[in-house]
Order: C-alpha cells, then structure tokens, then sequence
C-alpha cells in the first residue's frame, strides 16, 4: 500500500484530498498545526491504519520513522483574511515548512507535489494566464506575503529537482470553493452565499467587472492526483477556464440560492487582481484533466455539503483559531 503525506490536510482542500485518497487505497498522513483548519473536516474518517492526524507545525522539522511515497504539501494560509492576519506565518510555511517537507521527500525518495497559486501571476499583463507567463506581483503589497511565499516555494522546488534529484510536481490552483470552506474566510464563493442564504445584501468588490473562474474542489482534487501520479515536473495549472465576473458569480448564487439579497459593491481591496483565467492546455495534454462540474452545480453541492451546520460558525472562529501573539514570536 502507499502512503501518502498530506500537509494541511485538516483544511479546506486538504481534507477532501485526504478523502480522495484513501477512496484510491492509499495510507494518508493528515499533517497539520489547526491554525486555519479544523478536526471537524477529517471527522468523518476512522482513525486506525489506513488515516493518522498528526497535529505538527510545518514550520519545525518533521521526522516520519515509515515509508512514504507520496508528500502533498498544502500547508498554508490561503485567504486573504488569514494570510494578511498570520503574514509572518505565511512567509514562515512557505519557505521553512517547504524547505521541510522537501527534504522529508529526499530522504524517503517520495513524489513532492507543492499547492502553488495563481497569484504567483500576481495582476497578470497577460490574459489567459499560461504557465509560460513570469506573472506581475507586488512584493512589497499586502498580498505580497502570499504570493512572494508561493514564488518561493516554486523557486525551492525546482532547486531541489534540478540539483537534488527530487521528483517534485508543482501544481498552480487556481480558485477552488466546495463544502467545507469557512463562511466567513472572506472568499468570494462562501461569503456570496453565506450572504444570500442569510437574505443580506451580497457585497461585490469595485465594480464587480474583475473576472475569476471558480473550480469545483472534486475537479481540482482529481487534477492533483493525476499531476501527482504523472511524471510532469514543470508548473501545471488547475483551475477552471471559465472566466466569470464577480458580478456574474453575485448573481448565479443569488439565482442558485432563491435569495432575494440585493448586490452592493465596496471599495476594491488594494492589488487585487483585475483578471484572472487559467489556460489549462498543459493539464489538458499532460493529464488529459480538465473540470466537468458547472458552477450551478458546483454551488449546489456546495451548500448541499455541509452548509448549513458550517453556517452556525461565527466571525469569531477566525481569532479563535488563532493562539495569541503569534506573530510576535
Ligand atoms: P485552508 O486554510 O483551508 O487550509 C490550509 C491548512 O494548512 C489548514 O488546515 C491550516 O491549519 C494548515 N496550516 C497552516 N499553517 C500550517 C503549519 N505551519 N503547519 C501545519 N499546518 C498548517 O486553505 P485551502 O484553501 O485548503 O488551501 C490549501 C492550500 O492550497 C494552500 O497552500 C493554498 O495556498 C493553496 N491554494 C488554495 C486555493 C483555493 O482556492 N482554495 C487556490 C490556490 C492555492
């Protein structure tokens, strides 16, 4: 049996790869410090052989004293809500964590694959976004911390192949949503509808004309293991290429929801990205990957998953989650 490691696995996306997984027959190591992830996500999964949690920080060495074949390291603040809170941290497990888990996959001669970004292409010059594009980032920005530690680790990853011989996969994801995304983490896709199903106004940012594509989170994991399984090295996209406008996605939950929310719009965060559209013909030929899941589909799922209870969650569970003084260490 292979056992894979799989860092943040009590988030988002990282639980429903650990899902994803262990449906294939595979031993999953859940890795994580439960700093934006939560134990609620791998509840469902039975503790023994095949599933292990082990509450670590990536930011400290790991030693794993057992075969592994596999390390998906997606041990990360991914919203802008939690990078912005934790940017310390974020630079922190995007160098020092990666730098770990590499080493980890040179020592047990493990495939690596890396949770990159589509903001490594920052406020892109280029539309769609190739992987063959050096992207436009703001270092010095308050998204600079997420994006800057994602260009990092890219830069990390491929050193260690080049000169250590790792096998390594670097997967750009581009914005996933899907059960078990934290209402109020500040995402688009989970503040829409926690805002429609609330009956609240639904609050676009500018002028709601900046475009997205929004892949479903069983697409995505499919696309990760398949870059995983294949012997790609290079940057592969994963996203979904239909491009929407935030006001399109305002308007497809309110429509998916039956909400009668009105649409608001607010000031523009700063750097936020004017497009954004992944060209997807590297999967497409590499993998043979690419999304089948609509965005109707995908919000109905969605909120057919686990909405409702995620929806007791309060504001609150953003500092909650968080011990304090952190940064200050
Ligand atoms: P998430 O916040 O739900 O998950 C991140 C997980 O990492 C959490 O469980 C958190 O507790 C854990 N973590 C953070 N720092 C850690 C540390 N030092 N040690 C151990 N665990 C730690 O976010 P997500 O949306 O599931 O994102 C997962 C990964 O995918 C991130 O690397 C993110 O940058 C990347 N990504 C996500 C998206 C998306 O649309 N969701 C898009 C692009 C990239």
């Amino acid at each position: 049996m292979s056992t894979a490691v799989v860092t943040g696995g009590a988030g988002f996306l990282g639980s429903h790869l650990c899902d994803y997984l262990l449906a294939k027959g595979h031993r999953v190591l859940c890795i994580d410090n439960l700093d934006t992830g939560s134990l609620q996500n791998v509840e469902h999964i039975q503790s023994g052989e095949d599933f292990l949690f082990i509450n670590h920080d990536l930011t400290e060495p790991l030693f794993l004293d057992e075969p592994v074949n596999y390390v998906f390291h997606f041990a990360s603040p991914a919203s802008p809500i939690d990078y912005q809170r934790l940017p310390l941290h974020t630079l922190k497990v995007g160098s020092y964590g990666t730098h770990n888990m590499l080493g980890l996959a040179k020592f047990k001669r493990a495939r690596f694959l890396v949770a990159s970004s589509s903001e490594v292409y920052g406020d892109p010059q280029v539309h769609p976004q190739a992987e063959t594009y050096w992207g436009n980032v703001n270092p010095i920005g308050p998204r600079g911390v997420y994006d800057e530690a994602k260009r990092y680790a890219e830069a990390l990853v491929m050193a260690y192949h080049r000169q250590q011989g790792v096998d390594t996969a670097i997967a750009r994801i581009f914005n996933t949503y899907g059960p078990r995304m934290r209402p109020y983490d500040g995402r688009a896709v989970p503040t829409f509808l926690r805002q429609a199903l609330e009956q609240k106004p639904v609050t676009v940012f500018g002028d709601g004309s900046q475009t997205r594509s929004f892949c479903y989170v069983a697409d995505l994991v499919r696309g990760l293991v398949a870059l995983a399984e294949s012997d790609e090295n290079l940057p592969v996209n994963l996203g979904n290429p239909e491009e929407k406008t935030l006001l399109e996605l305002a308007e497809t939950v309110i429509r998916v929801t039956g909400s009668s929310s009105e649409i608001v719009f607010e000031a523009l965060p700063v750097d936020d990205p004017q497009v954004r559209q992944p060209d997807i013909t590297r999967a497409r030929q590499a993998l043979g990957w690419e999304p089948e899941v609509s965005l109707e589909d995908g919000l109905q799922r969605t909120i057919d998953g686990d909405w409702e209870e995620r929806g007791r969650d309060t504001p609150n569970l953003v500092a909650r989650d968080q011990p304090p003084g952190r940064e200050e260490s």
